[in-house]
Order: C-alpha cells, then sequence, then structure tokens
C-alpha cells in the first residue's frame, strides 16, 4: 500500500523537525544488505547505517532468525523477579568484551536511557559513599550524550539548545573539547582546563562523562587518546568517577571493539547502545565497576533505584546476542580496515575544495567539514538523485555506512560525497 505523505505531513514529527513547515521526507519500503529501496522503487546505498546503528546491514538472515526464535519463546516478560537466557547470555557475551573493570549489567531502554542511569549511578555511588554534596558533573564540550534532561545538560551547550532550555536544565561544569587530533601530535594544553575545574570543584562532582576519542552528533570530532589517560589520572587523584558513553563508538565503529581500547583507559561505568541490537530495535546497557555497584547496593536503599518497563527485553536480548555474535565471529577488523583506507583515499580530494574546512576519517567514519552550513532540504535531494543515503547536519556531511559495504558501494558514496560537496 502507499505511504500517506499527507498524513505524515500534517501529524508526524520527525526527529528535529518543524510541524508548519516541515523538511521532505522520502518513503522507503524495506531495505537489504547496504541499501534502502524507496516506495518508487528507487535504491539508495546507505551511508548512515541508520544513525551508527545498522552494522551488519538491513534484514540479516541470521539476526532475523534471532527475532523470529525468540517471539515463538516470549517477546517480553517483566525482568523484576524474573530471568532469562537471552538476557544472561547477552550478559556473558558483553562482559566477555568490556573493559576488564566492568562487572554489572544494566539493560535499558535507549541510549539517552542509559546516560541517565550512569548519571544516577554515579550519584547514588556518591550518596552511599556518604558524600551527598558530590551530585554534579563534568564533560567535554561538543559532546553528544541524547535528548532526554540529564543527558541533554551534558550535551554541549550550544548545539544542545541549552538556551532554549534556560534554568529548567541542571548546571555542568564543561571544559573545552581537547583540540589535539586523534592522529596529530599531543598537546598538554589540552587537559589544563579540566585539571583547574577539578580542583576548584571536585567535591562538587560525581563524574566526568564523556565519548571516548569519537565526538559525534556534537560535532563528529576524533581527539587524542592521550586526553583519557590524562583525564582517568585526574578523575582517580579527585575521587570522580569517570563515565564513558560508548553508544556511537561501540562495535567496532571506530576500528577497536570499543573506543577506550585507543587510550588503554577503563572506565567505572559504561554505556552502549545503538549497534548494540544492529540496529534491529532500540536498546542499551549500562555496565559498571563491582566498586560502584557495591556501593550503591551498601548503603540504604541497598538497591540500585532504576527500573524500566522494558528492562531486560527478552527479544532485544536475543537479537543483541545475535549481532554481537555475528560481529565477532566476522573479520571486521579486517573489514573496517579496508573500509577506512578506501575513505580516507576517496575523501581526501574533497580537502582540496573551497567549500571544504577539514576531512576526517577514524575506522568506518568519514567527516567532510564545510565552511557554511548546508541547506538540508536540498543536499539531501541531492544525494538522493546521486543514489546514496547521507544525511549531513549543520557544517558536517559525514558517513558511517554497514560494515559489510562492498567497495564498489563506498566509492558510488564517496563520490557522491564529493561531487556534492563541490557543488556548495
Ligand atoms: C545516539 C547517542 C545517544 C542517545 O541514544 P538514543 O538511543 O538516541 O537515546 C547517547 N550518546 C551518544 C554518544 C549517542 O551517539
Amino acid at each position: 500500500m502507499d505511504i500517506d505523505f499527507a498524513f505524515d505531513r500534517d501529524h508526524l514529527w520527525h526527529p528535529y523537525t518543524s510541524t508548519t513547515d516541515p523538511l521532505p521526507v522520502y518513503g522507503v519500503s524495506h531495505a537489504e544488505g547496504c541499501e534502502l529501496v524507496l516506495d518508487d522503487g528507487t535504491r539508495l546505498i546507505d551511508g548512515m547505517s541508520s544513525w551508527w546503528c545498522a552494522i551488519h546491514g538491513y534484514n540479516h538472515p541470521v539476526l532475523n532468525r534471532a527475532a523470529e526464535a525468540q517471539i515463538k519463546e516470549m517477546s517480553h516478560v517483566m525482568f523484576g523477579g524474573l530471568t532469562h537466557r537471552p538476557a544472561v547470555e547477552l550478559g556473558k557475551l558483553l562482559l566477555g568484551i568490556a573493559p576488564p573493570s566492568m562487572d554489572k549489567i544494566f539493560y535499558a531502554d535507549s541510549g539517552s536511557v542509559a546516560v541517565e542511569v550512569a548519571m544516577k549511578m554515579a550519584v547514588q555511588y556518591n550518596f552511599a559513599a556518604g558524600r551527598p554534596e558530590k551530585n554534579n558533573f563534568v564533560t567535554i564540550r561538543r559532546g553528544y550524550h541524547g535528548d532526554t534532561w540529564n543527558a541533554m545538560s551534558v550535551c554541549d551547550p550550544v548545539t544542545g539548545m541549552h538556551s532554549l532550555f534556560g534554568s529548567a536544565l541542571p548546571l555542568r561544569y564543561f571544559v573545552p573539547s581537547p583540540s589535539s587530533r586523534f592522529d596529530g601530535e599531543w598537546d598538554r594544553k589540552d587537559i589544563l582546563p579540566l585539571m583547574e575545574i577539578l580542583e576548584k570543584h571536585h567535591d562538587r562532582i560525581a563524574a566526568l562523562i564523556l565519548e571516548p576519542v569519537v565526538q559525534g552528533a556534537g560535532g563528529m570530532w576524533f581527539y587524542h587518546p592521550e586526553y583519557l589517560r590524562e583525564a582517568a589520572r585526574l578523575c582517580r587523584e579527585h575521587d570522580i568517577l569517570l563515565i564513558f558513553d560508548e553508544i556511537a563508538t561501540g562495535f567496532g565503529r571506530t576500528g577497536k571493539l570499543f573506543a577506550w581500547e585507543h587510550a588503554g583507559v577503563e572506565p567505572d561505568i559504561m554505556c552502549i547502545g545503538k549497534a548494540l541490537t544492529g540496529g534491529y530495535m532500540t536498546f542499551s546497557a549500562v555496565l559498571a565497576s563491582a566498586k560502584v555497584a557495591d556501593t550503591i547496593s551498601g548503603s540504604e536503599p541497598r538497591a540500585f533505584m532504576h527500573g524500566p518497563t522494558f528492562m531486560g527485553n527478552p527479544l532485544a536480548c536475543a537479537v543483541a546476542k545475535a549481532s554481537t555474535g555475528l560481529l565477532l565471529a566476522s573479520d571486521w577488523q579486517n573489514r573496517v580496515r579496508s573500509i577506512c583506507t578506501q575513505l580516507k583515499e576517496e575523501l581526501s580530494p574533497a580537502a582540496h575544495l573551497p567549500q571544504v574546512a577539514d576531512v576526517r576519517v577514524l575506522g568506518t567514519i568519514g567527516v567532510v567539514e564545510v565552511l557554511k552550513p548546508v541547506d538540508m532540504a536540498r543536499i539531501q535531494k541531492r544525494f538522493v538523485e546521486e543514489g546514496v543515503w547521507v544525511r549531513p547536519f549543520g557544517r558536517l556531511i559525514y558517513v558511517m555506512p554497514p560494515y559489510i559495504i562492498t567497495p564498489e558501494q563506498l566509492s558510488r558514496l564517496t563520490h557522491a560525497l564529493v561531487k556534492i560537496t563541490g557543488e556548495l
């Protein structure tokens, strides 16, 4: 049946979109492999992985089978007082690939909720440790941690539109995002603002939260891993928990299974999501050290105070287990490496364009930063005309394709990107 676009326009909200003057939307009828198929039959090569998620592409037989098999057992049961094989088996798999410091797993509904849970853990940890005044957070600018209230409070104040929510938003401590590039020289000056803030305000701060190495939706910036080593040292010194938001960076995207591995720094709490289910459904997990979990459980109310309705959803656990297993059984390191090499090669011509400020590539993430914000509706239409699905924001035109993309498909993607950037 045809998509009723008029109903969509009149009644459905899309992300960050006006209801009176919405941007055009494209109807998608199905998706398979690395392609989205529009309702008029147009096939688009997917450069977005549906926002970091669809690492194995779409309609994958292994993930389909996992979902179908689990539906026949049970799609959902409450996690209060009950447990099940999908939750336990996924947990074993995740702890096997998480930083060694991680010991406990809290399943949650989405990335933003995982960030809420992580922040609550940090506050409750300090409350249980007899330091209730240590209840605020420090973070680096240009971050993105989700759209719920506390997650939003630690997003970049400018791109996160803090001015809009004003005093309703809790005030956090912000330090500049490190300027040292991932593949450049480490500039020690980058750590000084954090050092100063922590020296001054450590008795008010529960945790440092950041995205390790790759800052995603807040600016697509790749910074030097030394920052994480220095930050971790400062956190230890001032008894501040370290929270890594690996919701975007997890599951191989940056060339390591998780981005903390670039620095060898282990967090106290870690959030994962997005590619956790291979893009099949919303699901996330918060991993915590035994110290964090046991301290929380060691004083009244002797429990961590959170419990979503769909916690540990069996269907999501089963698909997440299948997706993670599929990734680990694959030759993902080589795939990511060859995508990385090809992105570097084929995006490099963009660096010479007068419209372009910077080109950077890490793992399977390719970013062309232009000088002026793009006209979304126009550029989106051009990408569709070129047969690819790329959705830029602001001054950032970027791709992060499924790992199954073929070299030919990737070339079509990069060529469209360079060509259309040249038309700006
Ligand atoms: C997407 C994202 C989130 C939020 O996840 P949702 O599932 O959209 O709530 C949080 N942190 C990072 C780093 C993300 O990329």
